[in-house]
C-alpha cells in the first residue's frame, strides 16, 4: 500500500533534525484523482494515516479558474475557504497550506522539507546563482507570499520551463523556506535528497561548532527564575561553541538576529531578544514586549547563553545558528524582508500553526 510508504518515509524525514523540525515539512501521494496531504499543525515524525488530508485534485485545479481579493487577508480566507471544499466528503482536518502546491506538481509523490543545510542556500545572498550552478535542473522561487501566492507562481514558471524545454522540475528551491522534491517513487525522492545534501555539504567553508559549554550557574539560575516569573512557563537553556561565539556583542548577534523562514517565526519567534550583559533582563523583555505586542521566545543574554521559553523554541533557534553558519558558504545570511515578516506574523494560517505548536 502506497499510502503505509509515505507513512514510513514521513517518519523517518520527521525524526531527522537534518531534514525537518516538529511541525516543520509536509508529504504527499496522489492516486486516481485523489491528493493525500498532511493536514496542518500535524507532525511528520508522529503522523498517523488520519493526519492525511484526502483532497480532489480536480476541484483543486478548479481553484485557478476563481478570482480572489487583492487584499492580502481577504485573499487568503477565500483561499481557505475553497481548499476546504475540495476535500473529499468526511473530512474534517485543515490540509496544510502547501497543499495547492503538492497538487500541481507532476508526480505521484511529493516530499517538502526545510533542511539546514538547503536553507543555508535558499537564505544566502548568493543562493539563486549557488542554486543554477549546482542544479542546473532545479527551479528557483524567489522571496513570494507562502500559500496561494507561491503556489500560483511556481505553477507559472513549470509552465514557463514546459514551454521552453518541454520538461518539468524535480526539484523546486524557495529562498527563505526550504526545498520541494518530487518523484515517481519514495527510493527516487530519497535518492535526490541525498544527491541534495551531499552537493551542499561537499561546498561548506565552514560548519558549525555544536560543541557544549557549560553555563555560568549562578548567571543562569538568577535569569531563569526572572523569566519564569515574567512568561508562567518552563525556561530552557542552551549554550555551545558556536552559541558562544554569537553572543560576544551585538555586532556578532547579528547574523541571527532576525528570521530567515516561516517556521522560524512560527516557532522560536520573529526576532530573538538581545540583551547586554550590563542590562535587565526583566527591562528588556517589558521593552519588547512593548514594542511588539508579545514577549520573545528566545533570549540571548551576552556572554552568558540562550534562555527558550518553553521546549518547542529553542531546536528552531539552534537551527537559525546552523543556517546562518552554512550561509558563510554562499556570500552571507539573507533574512526574509520586513513586509514578508510581518505578512507571516499577521497571517492567521500561520496564527493558527501558533496555536498547535504551543499546545
Ligand atoms: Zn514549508
Amino acid at each position: 500500500m502506497s499510502i503505509e510508504k509515505l507513512l514510513s518515509a514521513s517518519h523517518r524525514y520527521g525524526s531527522d533534525e537534518g531534514f525537518v523540525l516538529l511541525g516543520g515539512g509536509n508529504t504527499s501521494y496522489k492516486k486516481d484523482g485523489v491528493l493525500y496531504v498532511k493536514a496542518s499543525g500535524m507532525e511528520l515524525a508522529t503522523i498517523g494515516v488520519k493526519g492525511f488530508v484526502q483532497m480532489d485534485l480536480a476541484s483543486m485545479e478548479s481553484i485557478w479558474g476563481n478570482t480572489y481579493s487583492t487584499d492580502d487577508d481577504e485573499r487568503e480566507q477565500e483561499v481557505l475557504k475553497d481548499m476546504m471544499a475540495c476535500r473529499l466528503e468526511g473530512e474534517n482536518a485543515r490540509p496544510s497550506v502547501e497543499a495547492l502546491l503538492h497538487a500541481l506538481l507532476p508526480f505521484p509523490y511529493v516530499v517538502h522539507l526545510h533542511p539546514a543545510l538547503v536553507n543555508g542556500v535558499t537564505c544566502a545572498v548568493d543562493g539563486e546563482p549557488t542554486i543554477a550552478r549546482l542544479f542546473p535542473e532545479a527551479l528557483w522561487i524567489e522571496l513570494v507570499k507562502p500559500g496561494f501566492i507561491l503556489a500560483k507562481i511556481v505553477r507559472q514558471r513549470l509552465a514557463l520551463l514546459q514551454e521552453k524545454t518541454g520538461k518539468t522540475a524535480n526539484m523546486i528551491f524557495l529562498q527563505n523556506h526550504g526545498v520541494f522534491v518530487g518523484g515517481e517513487s519514495l527510493e527516487e525522492i530519497s535518492t535526490l535528497y541525498d544527491t541534495i545534501l551531499r552537493t551542499i555539504e561537499e561546498q561548506l567553508v565552514r560548519k558549525p561548532d555544536f560543541t557544549p559549554l557549560v553555563m555560568d550557574e549562578k548567571k543562569r539560575d538568577a535569569i531563569t527564575s526572572t523569566l519564569e516569573m515574567l512568561t508562567g512557563k518552563r525556561i530552557v537553556t542552551a549554550l555551545n561553541q558556536e552559541i558562544a561565539r554569537y553572543l560576544t556583542s551585538e555586532k556578532a548577534f547579528a547574523p541571527v538576529a532576525s528570521s530567515f523562514t516561516p517556521d522560524h517565526i512560527v516557532y522560536s519567534g520573529f526576532k530573538p531578544l538581545w540583551v547586554d550583559e550590563r542590562a535587565s533582563v526583566g527591562a528588556e523583555f517589558g521593552e519588547y514586549e512593548r514594542l511588539y505586542g508579545n514577549g520573545p521566545k528566545i533570549i540571548c543574554v551576552q556572554n552568558t547563553g540562550v534562555f527558550s521559553v518553553g521546549e518547542k523554541p529553542l531546536p528552531l533557534f539552534l537551527d537559525t545558528i546552523k543556517v546562518s553558519v552554512y550561509t558563510e558558504s554562499f556570500g552571507g545570511p539573507l533574512f526574509m524582508d520586513e513586509d514578508m515578516i510581518r505578512f507571516i506574523r499577521n497571517w492567521e494560517v500561520e496564527k493558527y500553526r501558533s496555536t498547535m505548536a504551543s499546545s
